[in-house]
């Protein structure tokens, strides 16, 4: 089991939790996350939206089945492969972010139907700053073949 300690996220990634953050504000928005593996360090190339059927509400958040799936078909094929599915991301109307119970259940099941590692990133979208990333948002990683949950060192 390869150990990551670190989940790097890119421009094009943090554009998009800013333009959910601006267009659903005061509700949650969320999607799924694309990315690839270097060395121990996670890269988060992309981010989706959560999809035109998504439900944001105030306290709640849930993508759009059938884009998320169309999405994450799209970007592996496009990218020859070389990325995979990696996660999800969501907000909370937070300024420090907390899992609730229900945030860790899923992540449970997204890393058990993965066969291998899953994260969630989830970022607090009170006063969000492009530039704050890495002291508004925690990553939390979940191996499937471990029972605890691991927090991330966000973009080292
Ligand atoms: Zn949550």
């Amino acid at each position: 089991m390869q150990s990551i300690k670190k989940v790097h996220y890119k421009k094009q990634a943090i554009e998009m939790f800013q333009s959910e953050i601006e267009k659903f504000e005061g509700l949650e928005s969320g999607g799924v996350l694309i990315g690839h593996l270097e060395d121990d360090v996670l890269i988060i190339d992309k981010a989706s939206n959560g999809g035109p059927n998504a439900v944001h509400e105030e306290f709640y958040f849930r993508a759009d089945p059938n884009y998320i799936d169309m999405f994450i078909d799209m970007e592996i094929a496009n990218s020859d492969c070389k990325l995979r599915y990696i996660g999800e991301w969501h907000t909370h109307p937070q300024i420090d972010p907390t899992p609730s119970d229900l945030d860790l259940q899923s992540l449970n099941e997204i890393s058990e139907s993965s066969g291998d590692f899953c994260i969630l990133l989830i970022i607090g979208a009170i006063n969000f700053q492009p530039k704050f990333f890495s002291k508004q948002a925690i990553s939390i990683i979940k191996h499937v073949k471990e029972r605890k949950f691991y927090l991330l060192k966000l973009n080292p």
